[in-house]
């Protein structure tokens, strides 16, 4: 009896034994479809950008898509089960802190679609006084025959020219703290496809380029860009072949005050308070012209759009002429002691007194001599010498 019921005992392990192997063999456990990303939530990272890492658990297969394009995800070719992606956030440029969304989508066991999603929290600049500025500048080029190379600007070229500037502005003698970069995102927050540049058909070319700048005219006033954001350059060709580049003066905002520049007390800044196009003007005829006429360079040109446009955007940053503006007397107008006012009428008689001849380009290093106004001495400029 006793032995019958061990052999029994024995049978039932035995079976037992079989059916748990059995159970193994045939009909794996299946674990429910999963998404896991490490770290989870909301991540943080500083105005300047740059890469992050998220690591993802899954069994499954997955996609990853990004709500926003400064923050773009590279993931490799199949996206399934685990994997290690790089998120790659550009610079914010601008003081106002932003969010992108990362939404991961896989199907669970019903084949419902389940998502997990990350948030990447930027923060903008913060405000340094005395520090750097990296301001985004858009080209708004108005064509109204894009087979011309002066009206609709050759692709690429405006980014020479920008660097140019930024050149310009290096080699001036003073360390600016100011760097112009391509805009690379548009008011509506899109990625813009010709970074800095915002091409506009326009009905009528040439364009009176004064008119223009006082004008309260919806049809001018709407190409501007929020100039809290962007520095709007206008390029089209003038009118007056003569006039190589115009721009407005600043707008302190009260209670701040800079001598020689309005200040504002009309409420939001803003474009439709504003009432004028806040921007310079640059006429493109001279888009393509590059070397500046100098003493090292005495081939080069007295339009060059590098200088042209680094001499107005030092007026629409609040500059003023180093000359008397006054015409009435010597007078120091720039608000500036660190520059001598000189003798515009008596510069502009030397000047004139070669412009034109054939020997202009030989007293290019006396164009560079002007007279002070105060003591009648005379003194010799730097990159600014060709712009009057
Ligand atoms: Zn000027």
């Amino acid at each position: 009896m006793r032995y019958l019921f061990f052999k029994i005992q024995l049978l039932l392990f035995a079976l037992c034994a079989l059916a748990a192997c059995s159970d193994d063999k045939d009909e794996p456990a299946v674990q429910a479809p999963f998404l896991e990303i490490t770290p989870s939530g909301v991540e943080e990272i500083t105005s300047e950008g740059g890469k992050l890492t998220l690591t993802v658990k899954s069994n499954t297969d997955w996609e990853v898509t990004s709500d926003k394009f400064w923050c773009k995800v590279t993931a490799g070719e199949e996206l399934t089960g685990d994997q290690v992606l790089d998120l790659e956030v550009e610079e914010n440029l601008s003081q106002d802190d932003r969010q992108a969304t990362l939404t991961f989508t896989y199907a669970d066991e019903a084949g419902t679609t389940r998502t997990v999603e990350v948030t990447v929290l930027q923060k903008g600049e913060v405000f340094v006084e005395g520090g750097a500025y990296k301001i985004p500048v858009v080209f708004h080029v108005l064509y109204a025959n894009r087979n011309i190379p002066t009206q609709y600007v050759k692709e690429g070229h405006l980014q020479t020219v920008l660097d140019e500037v930024n050149r310009v502005y290096r080699e001036c003698g003073v360390d600016l703290k100011l760097e112009l970069v391509m805009a690379t995102v548009d008011p509506e927050g899109n990625p813009m496809e010709e970074p800095g540049v915002d091409r506009v058909p326009w009905a009528y070319i040439p364009i009176d380029c004064e008119k223009f700048m006082t004008s309260s005219d919806s049809e001018y006033l709407d190409l501007i860009w929020d100039p809290d954001y962007y520095m709007n350059i206008m390029l089209y060709q003038f009118s007056d072949s003569s006039i190589a580049g115009i721009a407005q003066f600043p707008f302190l905002l009260a209670p701040d005050n800079l001598e020689g520049c309005e200040v504002w007390s009309g409420g939001a800044l803003s474009q439709e308070n504003l009432n004028r196009p806040q921007c310079i003007s640059i006429n493109s005829a001279y888009v393509y012209d590059m070397v500046p006429l100098t003493p090292e360079t005495p081939d080069g040109t007295d339009a060059c759009i590098a200088v042209t446009i680094a001499h107005e955007l030092g007026h629409y940053l609040g500059l003023r002429h180093v000359f008397s503006e006054s015409y009435m007397g010597c007078r120091d107008t720039d608000y500036c002691n660190d520059t001598p006012t000189y003798n515009r009428s008596s510069y502009e008689q030397v000047v004139y007194s070669y412009l034109g001849t054939a020997d202009f380009k030989n007293h290019l290093e006396e164009l560079t001599e002007r007279e002070c106004c105060t003591d009648g001495s005379v003194f010799v400029w730097g990159t600014e010498r060709n712009v009057y």
